[in-house]
């Protein structure tokens, strides 16, 4: 009996991928079905359902599921659930669709077919809902309600199974561990309570202290990058792999950090985004999820605290994994060490701070990043990454 916290929703993980052998059949057959375009962030959701990061969905929520995700942060069943998984697709292609058949799910850029679905419903949402509660806005600045507003007028509810995992695993290799294989690395490694720290970003000293914090409280921390799609001017992820590989290597002991990656794409939901974090790593074995300041906010739409307080307003038993609430960190010259908004308690003219304008800039140009900002090992996979992208 594992001693991991269980998957989300009581059962066993709910991976919908096809099994490797029995995969060209099925791709064979979905090749003679109906071929409906998916977007990017559907495609991600696709292949989150396919490794059972989405336990225990079964597919693409039918009109039911997502309005209760939407008002009431659970599954029509009472299942705790924070946002809506939707597949829109054009009416013109919706109505040319029977209740009941299979249709095969392509990506909408290559075409190629990825998954197939059962039709069960086709309806259609009020996006302002959705975004009022989800996003807490409906000004269409903000990059997720943008995706909202830019979906076809059509949801399609239904089973799905996954058929591929596009190029993750031959781009990503060990980088691309699925909730059952984690699952069976925590436990290799005797580890009970895992904290997971969700990045996209390399990591500087910051985001080591805030592992590091994890990692003293827990058995160890899983530190768990965004690999789908992120915004323009992100480091790409192979460059932050290894820039956070020279971390680890540099500065963790040996089994105390584990890194992986995994194929989300970001809603820039903040608040309820944090709590679905927390669920997706629940099902990969997880007990804790770090949430910092903003935790997945963008601009200023949220506080630096909401996604914070929004895990203390769930019922009891929505969600076994927790948030270890870890304030701003920062390197302060009066305290001579990282610190937190939380304890240190010198004005922040004693603090450093560099913004991510500024990060670059240095890196980019040659000039010296301070020593207590980013380990050196790390600014010396950023400085070729940028002297080869400005080099063309
Ligand atoms: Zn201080």
């Amino acid at each position: 009996m594992s001693k991991l916290v269980p998957p989300h929703g009581g059962g066993s993980l709910k991976p919908l991928l096809v099994p490797a052998e029995k995969r060209a059949e099925a791709l064979q057959r979905a090749g003679g079905l109906k071929k409906v375009p998916a977007a990017s962030r559907e495609i991600s959701d696709l292949f989150m359902l396919g490794m059972g990061a989405y336990t225990p969905l079964n597919g693409f929520m039918g009109h039911d599921d997502w309005r209760c995700s939407v008002t009431e942060m659970k599954l029509a069943s009472g299942v705790f659930w924070p946002i809506p998984i939707t597949l829109s697709l054009q009416q013109g292609i919706a109505d040319s669709l029977v209740i009941g058949e299979d249709i095969a799910l392509a990506d909408a850029e290559t075409g190629e077919v990825l998954g197939q679905l059962t039709v069960q419903e086709k309806y259609s949402i009020d996006w302002e809902l959705e975004c009022r509660h989800v996003f807490r806005t409906t000004d269409p600045q903000h990059p997720g309600v943008q995706k909202v507003m830019q979906q076809g007028e059509v949801n399609i509810g239904g089973p799905v199974i996954a058929l591929s995992e596009g190029e993750y695993p031959a781009k990503y290799s060990d980088l691309y561990l699925r909730p059952e294989q984690t699952r069976a690395e925590f436990e290799r490694r005797g580890w009970t309570h895992v904290s997971a720290f969700q990045t996209r970003n390399p990591m500087h000293r910051s985001h080591e202290h805030l592992a590091k914090i994890a990692a003293e409280v827990t058995d160890g921390v899983f530190i768990h990058q965004v690999l789908g799609n992120l915004k323009a001017g992100d480091i790409p992820a192979e460059v932050r792999t290894r820039a956070i590989q020279a971390m680890i290597d540099n500065y963790f002991k040996p089994n105390i950090a584990i890194q992986a990656g995994y194929p989300i794409e970001m809603r820039y939901a903040g608040p309820r985004e944090a709590l679905l974090h927390a669920l997706i790593r629940q099902n990969f074995g997880c007990s804790h999820l770090v949430v910092g300041r903003d935790h997945a906010g963008v601009g200023s739409y949220y506080g630096p605290l909401d996604s914070q307080h929004i895990f203390d307003d769930l019922w009891e038993g929505a969600l076994l994994c927790k948030p270890l609430k870890i304030d701003v960190t920062f390197y302060c010259y009066k305290c001579a060490g990282m610190a937190t908004g939380k304890t240190c308690p010198h004005d922040p003219k004693h603090h450093l701070s560099v913004s991510g304008t500024r990060q670059r800039e240095m890196l980019s140009k040659g000039e010296e990043v301070p020593a207590e900002f980013s380990r050196p090992e790390v600014v010396a996979v950023l400085r070729e990454y940028y002297r080869r992208i400005e080099a063309g």
